[in-house]
């Protein structure tokens, strides 16, 4: 049961990353997701759907439009192959505690937060890719995110308080009170950095923060703090590659999206794992 779901969830991921592509693309450009069907961007041709199949068809077609012949970025089967292998995470992260449930209501409400899971990394990944495109975080994946993920972490706490059996419902109270706490407290505090530094940060950063803090706030304190934390030794690191290197200069941007997403995730899929349990803050996570 939980190596087939965990499979399934890996395949899944491949397919969302195909859809991400899709995302990433157009809805920077004010396209329609849906209209026009998947197309070559180069000769406008309709792509049939054995050239739609995530990471194989790049590998068969050598990388290249069957009739006009244009190069297929790398980034493509590459966005699809990550979104994979985080889905695959999160499953093993997840999905055995999801088959361990003791009841129906508490298998629906960890259900919901392996759901809220994935959710948060396809976001996460479609947000790091548009923020490095075009320097935004656009709302309409923000927005309707923090609605899934809230309305998931909802069911959650309903379902853990009708499997009482479980003694689960204290816990997720717990749980919903900390992910409101966690987007109210990442929030604020990343206001703050963009009042103070408004060229480094924008408002897109501060309701991403604000998202970061309600997904991992479910999982409890200490993935807030890692998640907090993890993008600004990143974010550092890299913006002080890039400067020595001179790849970008002072005054140009650069985003700090991407290392919010990679700090996120690391913290969601890595969080509460036993090396976390070595520095004494983290306490019994
Ligand atoms: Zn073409």
């Amino acid at each position: 049961m939980t190596t087939i779901l965990t499979n399934l969830i890996t395949v899944l991921g491949l397919f969302i990353g195909s859809f991400l592509n899709v995302v990433i693309y157009r809805l920077p450009r004010r396209a329609s997701l849906s209209m026009p069907p998947s197309h070559c961007t180069s000769c406008g041709r309709r792509l049939a759907w054995y050239e739609n199949i995530p990471v194989l068809s790049w590998v068969a077609l050598c990388g290249r439009c069957r009739t006009c012949k244009s190069r297929i970025s790398l980034r493509y089967p590459v966005i699809e192959l990550l979104t994979g292998l985080l889905f695959l995470t999160t499953a093993l992260r997840f999905v055995p505690d999801l088959a361990n449930a003791p009841t129906l209501a508490d298998a629906v409400a960890r259900g919901s937060v392996l759901i809220a899971a994935l959710w948060f990394v396809a976001a996460s990944i479609a947000l790091a890719m548009i923020d490095l495109d075009t320097l935004t975080l656009p709302n309409r994946i923000i927005y309707p995110s923090a609605i899934v993920i809230g309305g998931l972490y909802l069911i959650a706490t309903v379902s853990s308080m009708i499997g009482v059996a479980s003694a689960g419902a204290g816990s997720a109270w717990n749980s919903a009170l900390t992910a409101l706490l966690g987007a109210l407290i990442v929030g604020v505090l990343y206001l703050a950095i963009a009042f103070i530094s408004p060229r480094g940060m924008g408002l897109g950063d501060v309701k991403y923060a604000a998202l970061i803090g309600l997904a991992l706030g479910w999982h409890g304190w200490p993935y807030i703090v890692l998640g907090l934390l993890l993008p600004f030794l990143i974010g550092g690191i890299v913006a002080a590659i890039l400067l020595v290197t001179g790849r970008v200069r002072r005054k140009t941007g650069i985003p700090f999206g991407p290392a919010m997403a990679l700090g996120a995730v690391v913290a969601l899929e890595w969080g509460g794992s036993p090396a976390s349990a070595y520095l004494p803050i983290w306490g019994p996570a």
